[in-house]
């Protein structure tokens, strides 16, 4: 069976509810995808599950969708942080896809010394995390924390997570520091990596554990799918 177009909006689902699209969306249901009225779409807005609806075009343009009836409850995202520095455009774009497909609740930006770039642009991120949500069958989009300096991060990191240093210079192997229980977050530098001094400081924070993810050095995006991946096949919701 095809699956069914997904949708994310800001607006509370309910039987019988009815939603106006942006007018992005309406473009897309009535000029791409061709729908006219009473095709069923899916649509989920990260608190209320995942909700079948039909379309109603309005006007020449504009669209409705009528909320008939929960397809899926809510889901319980696995409770997985990804910590990045900030990368160059393009792959951070990337890592943020990827996080949102491999489940991550929240992804927070950091600043390092040598990372090449300070602010990433949040909205882009934020849709890129929306489209792979929709895409991969997600009810929810992850938290999207903007860019903090690493040492501020570190200063109030909660004592009971734990952070999985992906430290491109060795450490113990990642498969084995996740016999460890969660919560967890996965920790991955930029493209120049860490300097010493963040080293020392990572781990001079209890929580961490520095980890080789093999003897080769990857590219930070590569590296974070590797890391997110081992994490939720062994202590995540690939179980
Ligand atoms: N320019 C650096 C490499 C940075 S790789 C150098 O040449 O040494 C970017 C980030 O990916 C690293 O900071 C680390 O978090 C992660 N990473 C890459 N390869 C890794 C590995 N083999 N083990 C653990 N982490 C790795």
């Amino acid at each position: 069976m095809a699956t069914l177009p997904r949708l994310y909006v800001d607006h509370p689902l309910a039987t019988g509810q009815r939603v106006h699209l942006e007018p992005a969306q309406a473009h897309y249901i009535r000029t791409v995808l061709r729908l006219g009225c009473g095709a069923s779409i899916e649509l989920f807005n990260g608190c209320d599950g995942a909700w079948l609806g039909t379309v109603e075009p309005q006007g020449k343009r504009d669209a409705e969708v009528v909320c008939q009836q929960q397809n899926a409850p809510q889901e319980a995202a696995a409770d997985v942080w990804l910590l990045a520095a900030t990368l160059k455009r393009g792959r951070i774009d990337w890592v943020a896809e990827k996080a949102c497909e491999l489940g991550v609740a929240r992804l927070l930006l950091v600043q390092t010394r040598r990372a090449v770039v300070d602010r990433p642009n949040l909205a882009r991120l934020r849709a890129h995390m929306i489209e792979a949500a929709e895409q991969c069958g997600r009810t929810s989009v992850p938290e999207l924390v903007s860019a903090r300096a690493l040492f501020d991060v570190l200063a109030e990191w909660p004592s009971e997570r734990r952070l999985l240093f992906c430290d491109e210079t060795g450490g113990a192997p990642a498969l084995k520091a996740l016999r460890e229980r969660g919560p967890w977050a996965v920790l991955i530098g930029p493209e120049g990596g860490f300097d010493p001094i963040e080293r020392e400081r990572i781990l001079s924070c209890p929580q961490a554990v520095g980890v080789s993810l093999g003897p080769r050095i990857l590219r930070a995006d590569t590296a974070a799918v590797a890391a997110l991946s081992i994490m939720q096949a062994t202590i995540g919701d690939w179980n």
